[in-house]
């Protein structure tokens, strides 16, 4: 099947567009690539608030003739859909204001994909067209402690979170990486245990290693604010623990497919709009 770019209801005003320039790479560990880029289009990017902030990175189609400069609003006007670039979702895992750059951090997970095999590449000086930012979520300081459950598409957003709490915070995350070699530094509050879980061989999407972690874990007291996002199935079973097994309230927890594992992002996008897509 071939794959049609997903539709979205965002608009020019609600995701405005920034074309940036690679500024440099950094290998943060086998499987995670970290591209800085900046340069004069950074004045277009309007940062939000959300530790969770993402925005749709632009993938033209080999073969297909764009005006340009490229203009992914004017294209979905002109163009038929066919033909719009794809697009693939990224948190931004920092903004630096001061020196006009942002940080995206992508998994490298092999040669399939658009997003992935493309940072894997990527030199300075290439182009990085994106829209947004979007996002939905902060730590709630009423809350009496956090739960941050992923696997390496959610890192950055945790890390960022986990990031910005105040020092007396408490709670649990369970990282789920490839291997031991994927962990990387994060500044967290000393309340707040980090539990790293190497699938040690098993195919990313196929383990059951943050489902057991949450399900066993010893739960502290208190009200807790859930942030949960990954492979689409382990949302699915988390969905399972949170509400059915644990009785937490929706406003409690923050839970979404990053990716689907054997699914291009436009398929599961598309799926996620259907009412049996949704999580
Ligand atoms: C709000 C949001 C924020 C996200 N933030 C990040 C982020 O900061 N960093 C990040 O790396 N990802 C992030 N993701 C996930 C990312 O959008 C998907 O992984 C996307 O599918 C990658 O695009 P691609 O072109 O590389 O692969 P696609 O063309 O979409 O897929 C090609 C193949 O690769 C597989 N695949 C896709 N992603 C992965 C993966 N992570 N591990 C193993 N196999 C995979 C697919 O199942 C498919 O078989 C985020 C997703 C959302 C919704």
């Amino acid at each position: 099947m071939t794959s049609l770019p997903a539709a979205t209801s965002a608009s020019r005003k609600s995701r405005p567009q920034t074309n940036l320039t690679v500024l440099r790479r950094e290998e943060l560990s086998p499987h995670m690539v970290r591209i800085v880029a900046g340069g004069e289009g950074f004045s277009s990017y309007v940062n939000n608030d959300y530790v969770d902030r993402y925005v749709k990175i632009a993938f033209p189609q080999p073969g297909v003739e764009y005006p340009l400069p490229l203009d992914l609003w004017a294209i979905r006007e002109s163009m038929p859909r066919e033909q719009w670039p794809h697009t693939r979702t990224y948190t931004v895992r920092w903004v630096d204001e001061a020196a006009r750059e942002l940080a995206i951090d992508f998994v490298i997970h092999g040669d399939e994909g658009l997003a992935g095999p493309w940072a894997a590449n990527a030199r300075p000086g290439d182009s990085l067209v994106l829209t947004g930012p979007g996002g939905g979520y902060n730590p709630d300081p009423a809350a009496d402690w956090h739960l941050f459950v992923g696997d390496e598409a959610a890192l950055p957003a945790i890390a960022a979170a986990i990031e910005s709490l105040p020092p007396q915070a408490r709670g649990l995350a369970f990282l789920e990486v490839d291997s031991n070699a994927e962990i990387q530094p994060i500044t967290a509050p000393a309340g707040l245990r980090i539990e790293w879980l190497p699938r040690n061989g098993t195919p990313a999407g196929a383990s059951g290693l943050l489902v057991s972690a949450v399900r066993e874990a010893e739960w502290p007291e208190g009200t807790v604010q859930v942030f949960a996002h990954g492979e689409r199935g382990y949302m699915k079973s988390l969905r399972e623990v949170f509400f059915r097994e644990r009785g937490l309230e929706r406003a409690q927890v923050s839970l979404s497919g990053y990716w689907a594992a054997g699914r291009v992002e436009d398929d599961f996008q598309a799926e996620k709009k259907l009412p049996i897509g949704q999580i």
